[in-house]
């Protein structure tokens, strides 16, 4: 099914992302934890796509099990360092499989700045897709703004240019306050943007891992947020609990204010994602 068709429905959807893995022998754990996710039977399911293209096998392979489980897939793609043969490639074996789902992606710039010359941003992946079969694209928005963008409304300017260019909807970054997002909303919309836009929500579960996120993407945290990670940040069960509480408080908010799509980045764990759905069942019913 296409997630533009899901999205249309205009009922809050949760859905849940898993990443492949780097090397072969880790592939049949992060299979069996993306068909436990699936059990959950969520809207649909994301499987990202490694920086240089290197594990695109492993994307659309999981992606297909997850087809197999009669839940909708999303294959992410990213393009800054493919070639264009290598992109069309991808999109033929996503057609031969039946899954009409692309995430399209520029992707990180390597630190030794080594890319292809066929892309050089998300909008030119798109519109090649868009040529290429009848897929439903999606593309990401930012909004505290990509780290790489002079000021938020040039990054909402490129943003038009994605949706020009063929896509269907976005999902967002993750955020820890959700008056960001409202902001952004407010600001995209002003735009002219006037696609489906998904929120990312990152159940944090260590105190490790969101000092990855921020160091990687600046992204603001609340004070509220600070005092859980202060709080429970050396004991990591209180942690996972703490951070599960507030990424599903963030949703219960973000439904109630009638943003309906929630993109869970739950992260190869079927545990996180099975108690955030659970603590969502009556709302999503
Ligand atoms: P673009 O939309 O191309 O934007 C990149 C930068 O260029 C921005 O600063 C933008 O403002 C600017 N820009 C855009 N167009 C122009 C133009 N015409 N002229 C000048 N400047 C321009 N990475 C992965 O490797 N694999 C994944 O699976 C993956 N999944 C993701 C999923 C989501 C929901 C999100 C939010 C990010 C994901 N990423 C993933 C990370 C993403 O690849 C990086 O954030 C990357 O740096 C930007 O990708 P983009 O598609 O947003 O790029």
């Amino acid at each position: 099914m296409k997630i533009r068709d899901i999205l249309s429905k205009g009922k809050p959807t949760l859905s849940f992302e898993v990443f492949p893995p780097k090397t072969e022998d880790k592939y049949d754990s992060v299979e069996h934890a993306a068909l436990e996710i699936a059990r959950l039977k969520p809207a649909f399911m994301s499987v990202t796509y490694g920086a240089g293209g290197g594990t695109s096998r492993y994307t659309v392979d999981i992606a297909s099990k997850i087809q197999k489980q009669q839940v909708t897939p999303l294959a992410h793609l990213t393009c800054v360092s493919s070639t264009r043969e290598k992109v069309q490639s991808v999109l033929c074996e996503l057609k031969e499989r039946g899954i009409e789902n692309v995430l399209a992606l520029r992707g990180d710039i390597p630190a030794d700045k080594r890319v292809e010359k066929d892309y050089q941003y998300a909008s030119q992946l798109i519109g090649e897709i868009r040529k290429a079969g009848d897929f439903c694209i999606g593309a990401a928005c930012y909004p505290e703004g990509h780290v790489e963008s002079v000021n938020k409304a040039a990054d909402i300017h490129y943003l038009k240019e994605k949706v020009e260019a063929g896509c269907d909807f976005v999902t967002t970054q993750m955020f820890f306050d959700n008056n960001i997002l409202y902001n952004y909303l407010y600001r995209i919309r002003e735009a002219g943007v006037t696609v489906p836009v998904i929120a990312g929500i990152m159940p944090v579960t260590s105190a490790a891992q969101i000092k990855r996120i921020c160091a990687m993407s600046g992204t603001y945290l609340p004070s509220r947020f600070k005092a859980i990670v202060d709080r429970f940040g050396d004991n990591p069960a209180a942690m996972k609990q703490a951070g599960i509480a507030y990424a599903t408080e963030q949703i219960i908010d973000l439904i109630a204010n009638g943003v309906n799509g929630i993109h869970v980045y739950s992260m190869n764990k079927p545990d996180v994602a099975a108690r955030i759905q659970e603590s969502l069942c009556e709302i999503l019913r």
